[in-house]
């Protein structure tokens, strides 16, 4: 049978139903899904050492003879263990082959080999146990990279190295270019084919450089592309204008003053929303810059020009403060405001429902319920996103798709370098909320280890005696979810308690995870934001957005756990109100890179810096989940590193669509057809 692009991986020589699934933990179900499935790194078997001048410690090629035949012993455990010395001019290797009896016929008396593996030193000899071995006059992979690729458990590497092979040699042809002439000879980019071959199996580390550069460009090109065009067909629809509501008549309604940004911002907002092309707008600001207001300002004038405005949120506990803020604001300005949350019983859902179709609700607050089927507005002309990088750019236009073009108004607070911004809000226009309310103090950090336990609880005892409250977030649930081995690891619930009893019986102390009811939930927040309880012990349910500003200190259990990115969230939640707020993390790690993860937050608080070492320690993973965005998955580019790259792509893929807005030239057909298989979820782009 001929192998084509959708041949079952199970087809393939040595696939059978375990190995199909294992395969299939890595993505890879089709011959096809191999190709762009990269080697993770290659190992060097170009090199040969004169074995005395080897490196130790690392994987080396070498070549020698065996200096007298080779032994086989059985050792306790049935194993079988050959051993044997070789030599070169220049020194001797002793070799251990464990459970590999046939090497001992192998190696022949007299012949040359070539070895690879690991070298060691060991009571001053020279050792390498089980290395590959390829005659000398006729090596198999010397001379190469050998590419290593990414495994799960019942996968070996010379199993994926053959498949992968495989396929090249099968689907790999000039067919497969989807990069225009023009645009090859003017970046000079080498063709896809030649590229597909060489990440698989370089000729050597100049062709593995230049054909990784080549895919890498070819991703992001496809990206800033893909979403430049989704940003086109965006703007060529048109919403409602929403022209009443001035700026200055929402102002009044606020118990604060707007600081400088908030009023920019609106004022941007408010220039959006009066045109017929819909808003597209993200504001960024960190943590208690106060995004709040210009969403309520968004909602308040929609409802004002006489439509309906919804703002979504990843937590329940989000909907419901919101709902709380927004309705003590617009209520008052005759604003009728409702929550809309998946824990209300069905009546309560239904008479919502029938008031959202009936127009009566103006704003709606509402976890992703509001994207249930039975959810349909009379006039839906704004929809905002709270903390966006819960949601993905699919969810975003599910809830677009529900008001056909509303302006849209997204929220974050994970300050993104500037990098990622480019491409995960590649589609959206951005502002930044670059200022804090004042008298903000910046929340002082401490890293301290479980010796300075009993310190700590006093520290937390005088926060309190002083009239402030306290957070203490721990990472597990349950018992169950605690690590084993961890003894440290703070299971929520049981610290809770013993807290409660045995620490501080005179304090209140409450609790809140992820596993309570909302209802619960949402009382226990209640409470702690009322000022009745001290200490709110509780997993990163708190993370997002939450508010109370009475809270002045942070302890944080496990810290090492956590991201530096959702540690500074965490953070953020202190610090609200004029007084001086501490944030406490707690880690008893010895690793120094952990170390210093966390010592980068005792000496910032600025999130954009903060991000940036988050993206160059941990990779784009936490800001960039292809599944997430539900953007194509970049195989190859990295974007902590790629970012000359990328603005080349980026200008490609401008003078591309300047020439060329729909992709319409015949030449430009494979690219278009690559992009729509790429960004297959956001198909309505080429309309
Ligand atoms: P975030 O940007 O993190 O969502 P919020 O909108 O929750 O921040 O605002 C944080 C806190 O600051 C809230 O208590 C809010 O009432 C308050 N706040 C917002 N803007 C101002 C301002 N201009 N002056 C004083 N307090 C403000
Ligand atoms: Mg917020």
């Amino acid at each position: 049978m001929p192998l084509a692009y959708d041949t079952p991986v199970s087809s393939l020589p040595g696939v059978g139903p375990v190995k199909e699934k294992a395969l299939a933990k890595l993505g890879l179900t089709r011959l096809g899904d191999f190709l762009t499935f990269y080697p993770r790194r290659y190992e060097d078997h170009t090199t040969l050492y004169p074995i005395a001048s080897a490196p130790i410690g690392v994987n080396v090629c070498v070549k020698g003879y065996l200096t007298k035949p080779a032994t086989l012993s059985r050792i306790p455990g049935g194993r079988q263990l050959v051993r044997c010395t070789i030599a070169d001019d220049t020194a001797a290797i002793d070799l251990t082959f464990f459970n590999r009896p046939y090497v001992r016929n192998t190696l022949e008396w007299g012949q040359s080999y070539i070895f690879f593996g690991k070298l060691d030193l060991s009571g001053g000899r020279r050792t390498m146990v089980n290395p590959q071995i390829e005659p000398a006059d006729a090596p198999k992979t010397f001379g190469s990279l050998m590419p290593c690729y990414p495994l799960s458990a019942g996968l070996n590497n010379n199993q994926v190295a053959a498949w992968a092979q495989a396929a090249v040699n099968a689907l790999v042809s000039p067919e497969m270019e989807t990069l225009p002439q023009a645009i090859l000879d003017a970046h000079r980019l080498p063709p896809a084919d030649w590229c597909c071959r060489q990440i698989h199996r370089p000729d050597g580390f100049d062709h593995l450089q230049a054909a990784r550069d080549r895919l890498a460009f070819e991703e992001l090109f496809h990206l800033t592309l893909g979403l430049s065009l989704l940003r086109r067909s965006r703007e060529q629809v048109s919403g409602t204008p929403l022209t009443a509501g001035d700026p200055a008549d929402f102002a009044a309604l606020l118990p604060f003053t707007l600081t400088g940004a908030q009023t920019r911002v609106i004022r941007r907002c408010a220039d959006d929303l009066s045109k017929a092309t819909p808003m597209n707008r993200l504001v960024q600001g960190d943590v208690g810059s106060g995004k709040t207001a210009v969403a309520a300002f968004a909602l308040w004038r929609c409802a004002k020009s006489g439509a309906q405005g919804a703002m979504m949120t990843p937590t329940e506990l989000l909907a419901q403060q919101h709902y709380r803020t927004l309705s003590a604001l617009l209520t008052p300005a005759g604003v009728k405001v409702a929550l809309l949350t998946g824990s209300q019983t069905s009546a309560e859902k239904k008479s919502l429902y029938a008031q959202l179709s009936s127009g009566e609700i103006q704003v709606v607050v509402g976890t992703h319920a509001l994207l249930s089927e039975g959810v349909d507005f009379q006039n839906l002309a704004l929809a905002v996103v709270d903390e966006q990088h819960r949601f993905g750019v699919n969810q975003r236009s599910a809830l677009a798709f529900k008001g056909g073009h509303p302006h849209i108004l997204v929220l974050s607070a994970t300050p993104i370098p500037r990098t990622l911004a480019l491409i995960v809000y590649g589609d959206l226009d951005v502002s930044v909320l670059d200022e804090l309310p004042p008298g903000r103090k910046a929340v002082e950090t401490f890293l301290v280890s479980e010796s300075k336990r009993q310190r700590l609880y006093t520290f937390i005892d005088k926060q309190i005696t002083e009239g402030h409250q306290v957070y203490i977030v721990c990472p597990a649930v349950e018992e169950t979810d605690a690590q084993e081995g961890d003894p440290t690891l703070k299971s929520v619930k049981a610290y809770a308690e013993r807290l409660a009893k045995t620490v501080f019986p005179h304090r209140t102390v409450a609790l809140v995870h992820g596993k309570l009811k909302a209802k619960e939930k949402e009382a226990a927040m209640a409470s702690f934001a009322a000022g009745k309880t001290d200490i709110l012990v509780s997993t990163t349910v708190i993370e997002v957005g939450v508010d109370v500003p009475n809270a002045s200190l942070m302890v944080i259990e496990n810290a090492d756990r956590f991201g530096l990115s959702q540690l500074h969230q965490l953070r953020g939640r202190v610090g609200r109100g004029q007084w001086q707020s501490y944030c406490v993390l707690v880690s008893n790690s010895k690793n120094p890179d952990t170390r210093a993860r966390l010592k980068t937050l005792c000496a910032t608080t600025d999130g954009f810096q903060i991000a940036q070492a988050d993206l160059e320690q941990r990779g784009p993973g936490d800001f960039f989940g292809a599944r997430q965005h539900g953007l194509p998955q970049l195989h190859v580019a990295d974007l902590g590193v790629d970012v000359r790259l990328l603005s080349r792509a980026q200008t490609a893929a401008q003078e591309l669509l300047t020439q060329d807005p729909g992709l319409e030239k015949p030449e430009h057909a494979p690219l278009k057809h690559r992009l729509r298989d790429l960004f297959a979820e956001n198909a309505h782009m080429f309309n």
